[in-house]
């Protein structure tokens, strides 16, 4: 995917292609939510398609776009962090370890499983350890025949030097709010009735992701999340029926949602046990909880809170999760 804000490092990079001097390293940087690693797929894509059209990119419908699309190209490495293989951290440490250089540098000075490019993409190249940085350095400095690494980073002042500047620099800027509002407004015009945002919240959720327009995506995803959330849990006070909402719920993820659940049960105990001047985690709904709190049944609300909680230290099994938010939301109603 090449974005509208993406047409002059898309120039750029055509032009190397055309002219046959693009660098076998090259650095993608610039603010998170700009779609560079999009940009670094769309350019593997170029390099590995059979056919790629006259604007140089990739045509979609070769045998070679075709394992593309499926993610199986062999010639195509992705690399990102991970945590460690013994990790049994909640909150694990993410990092490019050596391991992994290692192993993508024997993958990359194999031949080439199509006769063409074999490409590396590095995503957060920022979180490559010391060592690991260490073993890519040779690869970098002598890439095999037809070899192009595309390492990505929102935070470039993180990557050694050594590194950097065996790099050549792409920097993608923050896009003009013009381009970012018109491109926002297709995209979600194209995600159904429900992403139905005026200018208004567009500006606003561009505001907070710092003008990036696919972070701005995420905060309009994640409004539309809350207020779904919000308007379950309150469906009983405002004379809707929460069952709708289960089928809503199962669009997005099952942890997330059901942490979302925990804190409103968190927020309707401490008013239940403090009162109505309790510090509350999801404080924009206070009157709507405060109104919730005075029907609840407190050992229910306990029983609710045992059941979410199973819920969430067993949320690798797979359960029907339509079934499930009808549950829990009727459990919820009757607190
Ligand atoms: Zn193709």
């Amino acid at each position: 995917m090449i974005y509208p804000w993406q047409q002059t490092q898309w120039h750029q990079t055509r032009q190397l292609l055309q002219s046959e001097r693009l660098p076998h390293a090259l650095l993608l940087h610039g603010n998170e939510g700009l779609g560079k690693t999009d940009f670094a797929r769309s350019l593997a894509s170029t390099l590995l398609c059979r056919q790629p059209a006259e604007d140089q990119r990739a045509c979609g419908s070769c045998s070679t776009c075709d394992l593309l699309a499926a993610g199986t190209h062999p010639d195509l490495h992705y690399l990102k962090p991970t945590a460690a293989e013994n990790s049994k951290s909640k909150n694990p440490v993410m990092n490019i370890r050596i391991d992994a250089i290692r192993r993508l540098c024997d993958k990359l000075n194999q031949t080439s499983q199509f006769s063409g490019y074999r490409v590396a993409i590095l995503e957060q190249a920022d979180k490559l350890t010391s060592s690991a940085a260490n073993s890519l350095l040779k690869t970098l400095e002598e890439p095999g025949e037809k070899v192009v690494m595309i390492l990505v980073t929102a935070k470039t002042y993180r990557l050694p030097v050594t590194i950097r500047s065996r790099c050549q620099s792409m920097r993608f800027s923050v896009p003009g709010e013009q381009t970012s509002l018109q491109w926002l407004k297709q995209y979600l015009s194209g995600s159904g009735p429900s992403s139905d945002h005026d200018d208004r919240q567009l500006q606003q959720a561009l505001k907070l992701a710092f003008g990036s327009p696919l972070s701005a995506l995420l905060h309009l995803q994640d409004m539309e999340y809350q207020q779904i959330i919000s308007e379950a849990l309150t469906a009983s006070i405002s004379g809707n029926n929460s069952l709708d909402y289960a089928a809503k719920l199962v669009k997005f993820p099952k942890v997330k949602t059901l942490e979302s659940l925990l804190s409103w049960t968190s927020d309707l105990s401490r008013l239940v046990a403090c009162g109505a001047d309790s510090m509350l985690i999801n404080e924009q709904h206070r009157d709507m909880l405060q109104s919730l709190a005075q029907k609840v049944n407190q050992q229910r609300l306990y029983r609710f809170q045992d059941q979410l909680n199973f819920n969430i230290l067993h949320s690798t099994i797979a359960v029907n999760e339509q079934l499930l938010w009808e549950n829990l939301l009727l459990s919820w109603d009757n607190l």
